[in-house]
């Protein structure tokens, strides 16, 4: 299975990611997470990456776009597909994603576009954390989902943490960069007859519950 999960950053794609990757064993593929493991073992590509990232700005399609093409060219995405989270970013990312597929001789089978309204996902990303092990990543909301003991993860017991750019002229400037190039995404895939737009609800469950509709 090829999928593509399109929304503003915030707007729970991770979450979702986290469920449809062990329900479907497809791997999760985050162009984000891609770049902050860049940045904390300090590559050339990382240090590069990190200015754009920081000011809540897109890094540079080619950047992006070679470390993709080499993620999706792995044996596991050869045999299971993939579930690609923040990217397509642009319209030209998706351009160069379609023509690398196509040579492949694959294609995407859906692509997931979840809408959440600006000021929730302000609300939701200021009271974001993040567990600090990577095999864990769990994700809580101060608001809504608080862990259980401050500033330690659940599940695994490690540190939570804030995202640099969770932070809200960051998440301002994140929300403008959405509308204005990855939005037009959805009229981009809708035309190939892919996607399948579903409301963010305030409860997880009930979010996930609609996008298993879709996936059956
Ligand atoms: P994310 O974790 O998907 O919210 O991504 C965090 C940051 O990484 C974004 O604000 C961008 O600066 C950068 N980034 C991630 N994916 C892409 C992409 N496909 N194109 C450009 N920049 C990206």
């Amino acid at each position: 299975m090829r999928l593509i999960i399109l929304g503003a950053p915030g707007s729970g794609k991770g979450s979702q990611c986290k469920w449809i990757t062990r329900d479907y064993d497809v791997p999760h593929i985050s162009t984000g997470d891609i770049l902050r493991k860049n940045i904390a073992d300090g590559t050339e590509l990382g240090m590069e990456a990190k200015s754009y990232m920081d000011k809540g700005a897109l890094v540079p399609d080619e950047l992006v776009v070679n470390i993709l093409k080499a993620r999706i060219s792995e044996p596991d995405c050869k045999e299971k597909g993939f579930l690609l989270d923040g990217f397509p970013r642009t319209i030209a990312q998706a351009q160069t994603l379609d023509a690398f597929l196509t040579a492949e001789g694959v294609s995407i089978d859906k692509v997931i576009n979840l809408e959440v309204p600006d000021e929730e996902i302000m609300s939701r990303a200021i009271n974001r954390r993040t567990c600090e092990n990577p095999d864990c990543k769990e994700i809580y909301n101060l608001r809504d989902n608080p862990p259980k003991v401050e500033g330690v993860c659940d599940k695994c017991g490690s540190k939570l943490f804030q995202r640099k750019d969770d932070n809200e002229e960051t998440v301002k400037n994140r929300l403008e960069v959405y509308h204005a190039q990855t939005e037009p995404l959805i009229a981009y895939y809708s035309e190939k007859g892919l996607v399948a737009t579903v409301i963010g609800q305030e409860r997880l469950e009930d979010t996930i519950a609609l996008v298993k509709e879709i996936l059956k």
